[in-house]
């Protein structure tokens, strides 16, 4: 098989990405050839994407097990440096990186800047971390033995990533997989493969040995076949998935066939609960945001506001006129949100209204669907014809026993329902069995320690929105979210290291544990005089 070397290129419009096993981009394209299309402009192609099949994703992980021991004998604080390198040069490619964020997947330029500020962020707590990453010195149970733990590299990292955030997600994998002594296989969304590409052209001058870091440029379901595959030929060691429940199911079932608990950050459907002495105001900006940023296409989007009664009405009239006013369109103007991140996400959209009811009703647009010149909306700005554009929408009236309540609608859409006490709001904030993250808008702190000992998200937010995130706190979810593991801080070394154990014994002679047995003799009949 021919290749070329992957730290070659420049990154230009409309260019060949390609798969990268070994610091080498193979020539041809078993999995085919698909254009990524600028989701705001369809006519303009971001790259041509050269797309791997299972074979070029078991080699990856061969390329990568090769690769992996020897970068484990680095010292791990020589490792950070190069993710200090790696840090530098996200940050020096700021702009240009945000800008592709914005062409490939649609996000407003601002989100786009912030995506990748979460990675620098990344880099730099993850620098600092190859400094620690410390075990343990255990005091023994016997005489003249110490007792020590030491956290050692899984091996091989096999991540899958969805595309709405191409850039923060995966480095939530990468950056501390690498610094834990891990080599990576990364296969990026198809809808994100350019963005995919120039994130690990970043990676390969940051200094890292060849064949560390691969990417497999492939469709879903060859990636799924080829992660069985290298499973099954043990080159696998660790699976990191994050993307939609449905596929995760899939993908833990697979990695629970071979022994391994993989990390999987799945959907949400995150409610945001507004007591009746919540600053409404402040409410519905956060509900603006997180319902509809990013056109609705976080995993931590809003999906229902609870709103109790007494406040119900005046929520909604504020909520609809605030989404009503927002601005809606180019995502290089200063938008609310841009377009949806593909056709495919679109078309789900469009049959995720079919939820809606006649006891529903909507508000926030001049239309449902897809914004058209024919279904326009008032003040939309730039072209709607020339990109993939939807209306927002806002559905009051919703009831826990409606499908829209339950299923996570990955779209600018958002529920309203009501509640009349704490007690209803809790039961409903958990009722659809995700548990990513939820919010609570009061001023009452005791409505929001028991909404947070009672909720079972993984983030709670108060008097802030469902969404955000930081690179040093744990990010994850539970239930229909994921399998309660976490990304970020020092909660994410758990996923790509395992604790090793070591007694040292200096007695000279074996000694047997819970055997060898010291008493100190005590006399139980003791007691103080009356
Ligand atoms: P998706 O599950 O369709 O795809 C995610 C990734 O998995 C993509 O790279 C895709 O190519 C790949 N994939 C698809 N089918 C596969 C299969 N059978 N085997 C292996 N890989 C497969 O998700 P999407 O529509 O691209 O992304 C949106 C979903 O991701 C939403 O549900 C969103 O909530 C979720 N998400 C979750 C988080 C989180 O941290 N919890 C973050 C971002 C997105």
């Amino acid at each position: 098989m021919r290749t070329t070397d992957a730290r070659e290129e420049t990154l230009h419009p409309g260019r060949l990405v390609s798969s990268i096993v070994g610091g080498r981009r193979p020539e041809d394209a078993p999995g085919g050839r698909i254009s990524s299309l600028n989701p705001a402009r369809t006519g303009d192609v971001v790259a041509e994407v050269a797309l791997g099949d299972a074979g070029t994703f078991v080699e990856a992980c061969r390329a990568a097990r090769e690769a992996q021991k020897e970068w484990a004998s680095v010292p791990a604080p020589i490792r950070s440096n190069s993710i200090k390198q790696i840090g530098r040069l996200f940050e020096a490619n700021k702009e240009p990186l945000a800008r592709l964020v914005t062409r490939e997947i649609g996000k407003t330029y601002t989100e786009s800047l912030g995506e990748v500020q979460e990675v620098i962020d990344t880099c730099d707590f993850f620098t600092g971390e190859g400094r620690r990453l410390y075990g343990q010195t255990v005091p023994s149970e016997m005489p003249d033995k110490q007792l020590f733990t030491f956290r050692v590299p899984v091996g091989v990292a096999a991540v899958i990533t969805a595309g709405n955030f191409p850039a923060a997600v995966p480095s939530w994998y990468i950056i501390p997989a690498l610094a834990c002594g891990n080599a990576v296989v990364w296969k990026p969304a198809e809808y994100s493969a350019a963005i995919g590409d120039a994130f690990a052209r970043i990676l390969l001058h940051g200094g890292l040995p060849e064949g560390v870091v691969n990417v497999v440029q492939c469709e879903g379901p060859v990636a799924f076949e080829g992660l069985e595959r290298a499973l099954e030929a043990g080159l696998v060691d660790k699976v990191g998935f994050t993307g939609s429940t449905e596929v995760g199911r899939e993908v833990g079932a697979l990695c629970g066939r071979h022994l391994q608990s993989p990390c999987l950050e799945l959907g949400g459907k995150n409610p945001l609960v507004v007591m009746p002495d919540a600053d409404l105001d402040l409410a519905v900006e956060g509900a603006l945001f997180s319902g509809f940023g990013t056109a609705g296409q976080r995993c931590t989007s809003l999906g229902t506001a609870l709103v109790h009664e007494s406040v119900y009405e005046g929520f909604l009239n504020r909520f609809a006129r605030a989404v009503g006013e927002a601005p809606i369109g180019d995502p290089t103007q200063d938008v609310l949100y841009g377009p949806m991140l593909g056709e495919r996400f679109a078309e789900r959209f469009e049959g995720w209204l079919d939820l809606v009811h006649d006891h529903h009703t909507l508000y926030g647009s001049t239309g449902t669907g897809r914004i058209t010149d024919a279904n326009p909306r008032e003040g939309f700005v730039g072209e709607p014809g020339a990109g993939i554009y939807c209306h927002p929408t806002i559905v009051s009236g919703v009831t826990e026993d409606d499908e829209l309540f339950n299923t996570e609608t990955f779209g600018p859409i958002v529920n309203v329902a009501g509640f009349a006490d704490l007690d209803e709001a809790v039961r409903l904030s958990n009722a659809h069995g995700y548990g990513l993250s939820a919010a609570i808008y009061t001023r009452d702190a005791e409505n929001a320690l028991r909404f947070r000992e009672r909720n079972g998200a993984g983030m709670l937010s108060v008097n802030n929105s469902t969404s955000g995130a930081e690179a040093h706190v744990p990010f994850g979810g539970n239930g229909r979210s994921g399998n309660g593991s976490r990304l970020s801080g020092i909660w994410v070394l758990d996923q790509f290291t395992r604790w090793q154990a070591m007694n040292w014994d200096y007695a000279g002679k074996l000694q047997k544990a819970q055997m060898d047995v010291i008493d100190l003799p005590a006399d139980p009949d003791f007691r103080l005089p009356d």
